[in-house]
């Protein structure tokens, strides 16, 4: 045999071994490896090599994004496309300030952070909310002509229904009379204590009242007859109207 012929047949070995040669150089390297021991040994090895192939390759799914890269350099190489940066214009300031901030949100990092941001908030505005939603914890009465001087202020607490009044400047009364508070609601006029002052003017009482003081339209202080009346009948010391 020839170091030519030798020489071809063993370049198509591969290609043999692969089974993808025509009919006519199949044939020509079939009768060429029956006398050819150096060729056998290359098939030899070289189908032990296709034989590993699959075993080698673990089937592995590309990722899109790669499959995507190589169909276009296929494509690209083929001429079925002109070659292109898959980056075909840098991105606008304003895309990469929206990429930083969907890194920044996203990063597994600053969740925690976004999370107890947005609670603080949340809890800030709850506290705030019910600040403003709670009535007034406060009635400050104002004097009229009966008693110039007098200073009244009811202060509310726990659910609403108790309350203090405190008084200052209110003459002394006589005997016979009391001063009464009312609490003033649709027109009705439900008492909310009797009490008389010490010498320096002022009181201190406690109101149990029917509703929540927040709920009434106004309050007033008369002079009545001890003991109170079931409305009121004297003057008018001090008042609060909403
Ligand atoms: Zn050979």
């Amino acid at each position: 045999m020839q170091q030519t012929e030798h020489q071809t047949i063993i370049d198509l070995i591969p290609a043999y071994a692969l089974n993808s040669l025509d009919a006519e150089d199949a044939e020509m390297v079939a009768q060429h490896l029956a006398a050819c021991p150096d060729c056998q040994a290359e098939l030899a090895a070289f189908a032990g090599v296709v034989d590993a192939l699959p075993l080698a390759a673990a089937d592995v799914e590309p990722s899109t994004a790669l499959k995507e890269q190589l169909m276009r350099q296929i494509r690209v190489k083929t001429g079925e496309e002109t070659a292109v940066s898959p980056q075909t214009t840098p991105p606008t300031i304003w895309q990469q300030f929206i990429r930083a901030l969907s890194d920044f949100i996203a990063g597994p990092r600053w969740q925690p952070a976004a999370v107890l941001a947005v609670l603080v908030l949340l809890i800030g505005s709850f506290f705030i909310w019910q600040r403003a939603s709670v009535p007034p914890t406060q009635f400050v009465l104002t004097a009229t002509e009966a008693a110039p001087e007098a200073q009244g202020i009811i202060e509310v607490m726990g659910d609403g229904r108790q309350a203090t009044l405190t008084v200052t400047g209110l003459p002394e009364l006589d005997p016979a009379n009391q001063y009464q508070l009312w609490l003033i609601q649709d027109g009705q006029r439900t008492s909310g204590g009797i009490f008389s002052v010490q010498a320096d003017g002022s009181q201190t009482i406690t109101i149990d009242a029917p509703q929540p003081l927040p709920d009434y339209a106004a309050f007033g202080i008369t002079i009545e007859p001890a003991g109170g009346s079931p409305g009121p009948t004297g003057e008018r010391v001090l008042g609060f109207n909403l």
